[in-house]
């Protein structure tokens, strides 16, 4: 799919200031040169009493005139070229009066009172003076508005307003320009949807309500993971209600200028208030609404002062204007309290990773924008893909058109999107890695485990994939499992099973080789923290029975757990997972052991194929 152009705004000019003041400095000397000589004094040129004559003799001479101070004739003449121009002859003879009366006799020449060789007054005035500050008040006019582009602020109204740097950047959706996004294009996420359409529906026939005496949320809440589609939906709101859509990022209202913040929401909203009915949609709020943690020295102020104008306006605004405040984030607990009371975001949106069905369809809608070979199945893509984000199912569909470009066909195959999967998932293939076959075979015997292990219990998802080709994530081979359907629960043998599992790389590597390698530590990592999350969280040990010694900080960002209990017993938790992971590392060993010739006829056909599929595995195991 393609990204949907957002920035709107015209490209900041590249051009530093002094070629401005260039140009200026250029148009002034031109006119200076061109124009104004002309305009503002005559060129006169001096001409000795003898060429007067000869002049006139040749009737050239149209116009003379006697000028009193200086004592000389003035006179308009053709040149060389043809045409008018101004003389003079510097002092006159003494005997002039005699000239005087023959110029006057000669029909073809007027005689003037004088011949002006300055231009009127009022006009070199104007030439002079008022051009060259018009001119640069106009240079100025235009430099400020670049800065005040360049600083991001480009707001219809700006227009002889050198100042206008408080001015919000909200782009403005309004029916004509919309995002081109709708409901349609966002899979899945079924309740969000209706939620959203809610407010739709409201901002088109706000009577309907009225009659009933309903009144809607004045703020919507999105809030999920990241690559979830929270702005995805904002967009599609925005192309679907026929209303003005005000869009910002809460991280572009903390701006470098002291105050900035704050008058951007104030603004905002003024614009808002005067466009009703229309949405304002907040992207990550979270950068504008964090906690106000009175921390105060070193405290963030400018933001905080940001978060108070923003409060203050919603409730300044009135709902029945038809105003919708929507917000997204993924931080919804650092969120301050007084930005979630009823009245302010009064609905929260959850827009979650989505399920098998969901994925499915987020594939299906990005699908569409490929050119397909025949029928994928979508359906094994999507349970290759649990836990994925809507962002990463499109980047999966994306990398899969990319792979079909890089072999030179033209259409993606289904070989392509699983290939994509775990390119996404695990890195591209790194084919140029040299692994000695020392180190390949450690590497299969250690993937073969994994995949006996799991195959060996019952509760664990079936083995999809088994693969030693180096990835460029640093995995040197993987075992891929895929639950057969959708998963929500898992049962304490499951996550038991799933520590054996991880496990089975290790312990197959004691069993053969009698030593043991570093290719372990993401599994160990993995062991221990599903270990640690059975004790402290899931409450499945008989010891602390169902009492949470862990608190979630950031449930949408890798979920981090804060130990929140005595360090007594963070001295016995510690304990119970090492005893936790060591039970199931025996089960693995022992599994292992049992099914050595297995281990090591499936190791062998791994070596030799560097890749074996589910039924193969299958196949060779029952053989
Ligand atoms: P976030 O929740 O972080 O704001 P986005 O809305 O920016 O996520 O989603 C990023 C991209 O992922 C979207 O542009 C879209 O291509 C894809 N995507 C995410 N969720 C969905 C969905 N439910 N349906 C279709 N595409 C989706
Ligand atoms: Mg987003
Ligand atoms: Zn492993």
């Amino acid at each position: 799919m393609q990204e949907v152009k957002e920035d709107k705004k015209t490209t900041p000019p590249k051009k530093p200031l002094f070629f401005y003041y260039i140009i200026a400095l250029i148009i002034l000397m031109l006119l200076n040169a061109l124009l104004f000589p002309g305009l503002l004094e005559r060129q006169v040129t001096q001409v000795s009493y003898d060429t007067f004559l000869t002049m006139i003799d040749q009737d050239r001479v149209s116009q003379v005139a006697w000028e009193t101070d200086e004592e000389q004739m003035v006179f308009i003449a053709k040149n060389e070229a043809g045409q008018d121009a101004y003389y003079k002859t510097g002092v006159w003879p003494d005997d002039g009066q005699r000239l005087l009366e023959q110029l006057r006799s000669n029909e073809d020449i007027t005689f003037e009172a004088s011949i002006p060789t300055q231009a009127s007054p009022l006009m070199s005035f104007i030439l002079t003076w008022v051009l060259p500050i018009f001119i640069f008040i106009l240079i100025g006019e235009v430099l400020s508005r670049a800065m005040v582009k360049r600083m991001g602020g480009n707001l219809p109204g700006g227009m002889g307003n050198a100042m206008t740097f408080g001015k919000a950047n909200a782009k403005v959706y309004v029916e004509e320009a919309q995002t081109g996004v709708t409901f349609a294009d966002v899979a899945g996420q079924e309740e969000a949807k209706e939620s959203l359409l809610e407010v739709v529906d409201f901002l088109h026939e706000p009577g309907k309500y009225a009659q009933i005496g309903a009144k809607l949320p004045k703020g919507v809440l999105l809030v999920g993971p990241p690559g979830t589609g929270k702005t995805l939906l904002a967009k599609a709101v925005a192309g679907e209600s026929k209303v003005p859509f005000f869009s910002i990022s809460g991280s572009e209202f903390v701006e470098m200028f002291v105050g900035m913040g704050a008058a951007k929401v104030r603004d905002l909203f003024k614009q808002a208030n005067e466009k009703a009915p229309c949405i304002v949609f907040i992207d990550e709020i979270d950068a504008i609404g964090k906690k106000r943690d009175g921390s105060g020295m070193g405290g963030n102020d400018e933001r905080e002062q940001t978060l108070n104008q923003l409060l203050a306006e919603m409730d300044g605004f009135d709902a029945t204007k038809g105003v919708v405040l929507l917000a997204a984030t993924n931080r919804p607990e650092s969120l301050d309290p007084a930005l979630l009371r009823p009245g302010r975001f009064d609905r929260r949106v959850p827009v979650e990773l989505p399920d098998l069905e969901g994925r499915k369809a987020i594939l299906k809608v990005h699908g569409r924008h490929v050119r397909l070979d025949g029928d994928v199945d979508w359906d094994a893509i999507a349970r290759a893909t649990a836990g994925a984000s809507g962002a990463e199912l499109a980047n999966i569909v994306n990398e899969g058109a990319l792979r079909a470009v890089r072999m030179d066909r033209k259409t993606v195959t289904e070989a392509d999107l699983e290939e994509s999967v775990e390119t996404v998932i695990a890195g591209a293939q790194r084919k140029s890695a040299v692994i000695s076959p020392e180190e390949k075979k450690i590497v299969a015997y250690h993937e073969i485990g994994h995949a006996l292990v799991a195959a060996a219990q019952t509760h664990s998802a079936p083995v999809t994939k088994i693969t030693i080709v180096p990835r460029t994530s640093g995995a040197l081979g993987y075992t891929m499992q895929v639950d057969q359907g959708e998963h929500n629960l898992m049962s304490r043998e499951e996550v038991c099973n799933k520590i054996a599992t991880l496990t089975g790389g290790r312990a197959a590597e004691e069993v053969v080789f009698h030593s043991i390698t570093t290719g372990a530590s993401n599994d160990i990592e993995q062991a221990t923290k599903l270990a640690r999350a059975m004790i402290t969280r899931y409450g499945m040990t008989d010891e602390f029975d169902m009492v949470a010694l862990e608190t979630v900080t950031n449930q949408y960002l890798g979920g981090d757990a804060s130990l929140a209990c005595a360090g007594e017993t963070a001295a016995r938790v510690d304990a119970l997972v090492v005893e936790t992971v060591k039970q199931a590392h025996q089960k693995a060993l022992r599994i292992l052991r049992e099914n050595e010739d297995k281990l090591h006829r499936l190791a062998g056909r791994l070596l030799e194929q560097e890749t074996l599929t589910g039924e193969e595995f299958m196949a060779l195991l029952n053989e």
